[in-house]
């Protein structure tokens, strides 16, 4: 088979590479892009609409983001609602509602009613709900099942209506590439290729895929989750850094439980977000409790097993370094009881007990019959443990070595930033190769 050149090739059809694709395709003169994805559909992995939380984590009921933080993510979360608003999404795959963190107890009220004051010079429309208030728009947090209120004080800071709270983040990706397509014609997709080499020679970077495509490109960039890593320490880059993956699984309510998102106080020694309840999207709109959190020895779920498992201990990296980095997230007791608790949490019989013990912090009425784990659901977090700086690193990464190659690594809230992280990516692409940006135009269209 012929060779095929592209200015630019995409591994991965998230919504990482789908965000990327769209962003290359309306605002640059890049002539033509390809996107490589080894599924025989996109999105099938993290981006999926049942593997996240399909939050839009803007920030501001998000206990575990500092102020800086939250600053941060609020801007590249406008730009997913402002392209969702472009394409007239609002309704089909992107709603807004009812959201809110709530603090549960003495602790945690002073703690809410600080962020509160804190915050909402960043979010003017943040609104403080007292016992009270909480009882009249969202009551399942105040009953217990007798009706009465629960003894403990619970506040909540949060927001009515009006703002963006959730998006299908798989039907986001389709729409992404839908839309490049739209706007230049030399955009291919292949599916079902599985990239399993990339090497260059001389200006060009070869991709060689498990089907056998042919392909070349100036640029690659590799938005593959775990996979990214795993591909570039094949390449001898991100040496530093092993990846260890983290699965987050759900249990769902058979009824309409919470009007909508109801986020916890974030314990700071835990990586993880809090536990949540809301309405799924996918689930006409039942609670979906979660995530959990299971270090899982493989790259993804639901697909691969003996594959995954072999590249989770490529990728991992493992040696005294990353030991190190282990021991010391395991030494701290309240760390290994919330690791070894949300293992429990994947075994049957005992898993719904406890389980329901902890979402009862969010509705004290639940019972085990009230909930099912939600088998299907969910998806694996690359988080990335940094061998330089002895930790683990709480959000994305991104490998560059400026040789017209790119390797992301998106937890959450990696959804949320996806059209940020094109944006980074899309000033790469277009230094290197000498292309036009319009920055103009996509100020314009992705940000007020
Ligand atoms: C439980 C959970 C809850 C979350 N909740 C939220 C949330 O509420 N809000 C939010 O913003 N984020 C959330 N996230 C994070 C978010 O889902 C991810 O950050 C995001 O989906 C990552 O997108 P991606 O495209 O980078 O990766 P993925 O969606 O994992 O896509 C990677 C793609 O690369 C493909 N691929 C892999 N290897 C190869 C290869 N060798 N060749 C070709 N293709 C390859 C895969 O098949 C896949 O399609 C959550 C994640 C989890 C697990």
């Amino acid at each position: 088979m012929k060779e095929k050149h592209y200015e630019v090739v995409i591994v991965g059809g998230g919504i990482s590479g789908g965000a990327l694709l769209y962003e290359l395709a309306r605002y640059t003169d890049v002539k033509n892009i390809a996107l490589v994805e080894k599924y025989g559909g996109l999105a099938t992995l993290n981006s999926k609409g049942t593997a996240n939380s399909q939050t839009v984590h803007c920030g501001d009921i998000e206990t575990n983001y500092t102020f800086e933080k939250a600053q941060k993510v609020s801007k590249t979360a406008r730009m997913v609602v402002k392209y969702g608003l472009q394409h007239g999404y609002q309704g089909k795959y992107m709603f807004d509602g009812q959201k809110m963190a709530i603090g549960v107890g003495d602790v945690e009220v002073d703690y809410i009613k600080n962020r509160y004051e804190e915050f909402k010079e960043l979010y003017p429309y943040l609104e403080f709900y007292d016992k009270a208030e909480l009882a009249k728009i969202e009551p399942k947090i105040i009953l217990n099942s007798d009706g009465t209120h629960r003894a403990e004080n619970v506040v909540g800071m949060g927001v009515k209506s009006g703002e963006y709270t959730t998006v299908d983040y798989g039907a986001f990706t389709t729409t992404f590439i839908e839309n490049a397509k739209k706007d230049k014609s030399e955009c291919d997709v292949y599916l079902n290729s599985r990239v399993d080499e990339i090497y260059r020679n001389g200006d060009k970077y070869y991709i060689q895929t498990a089907n056998g495509l042919s392909i070349s490109a100036d640029f690659v960039v590799v938005n593959a989750g775990a996979h990214s890593l795993y591909l570039a320490h094949k390449m001898g880059y991100g040496l530093d850094f092993g990846c260890l993956p983290v699965a987050g699984s759900f249990y769902l309510t058979k009824q309409k439980l919470l009007n909508g998102k109801v986020y916890m106080v974030q314990n700071p020694k835990l990586p993880f977000a809090a536990l949540h309840g809301d309405p799924d999207i996918l689930a006409d709109g039942c609670t979906r409790f979660g995530p959990t959190a299971l270090a899982l020895p493989k790259l993804e779920r639901y697909h691969e097993n003996w594959g995954s498992f072999l590249d989770f201990c490529k990728t991992l990296n493992f040696d005294t370094a990353i030991a190190g980095i282990l021991f010391d997230l395991f030494k701290d007791s309240e760390i290994r009881n919330y690791v070894l608790r949300n293992f429990l949490f994947e075994v049957p019989y005992l898993n719904k007990k406890l389980f329901v013990k902890d979402a009862r912090k969010i509705v004290p009425s639940l019972t085990t019959n009230d909930i099912y784990y939600a088998k299907g659901f969910g998806g694996v977090r690359p988080q990335v443990l940094n061998k330089t700086e002895k930790k683990l690193m709480l959000g994305e990464a991104s490998i560059n070595p400026k040789t017209g190659i790119i390797f992301n690594m998106t937890p959450s809230p990696g959804a949320t930033s996806c059209l940020g992280n094109a944006l980074r990516d899309v000033r790469e692409v277009c230094e290197y190769l000498g292309r036009n940006f319009n920055e103009a135009k996509l100020n314009e269209e992705l940000f007020d």
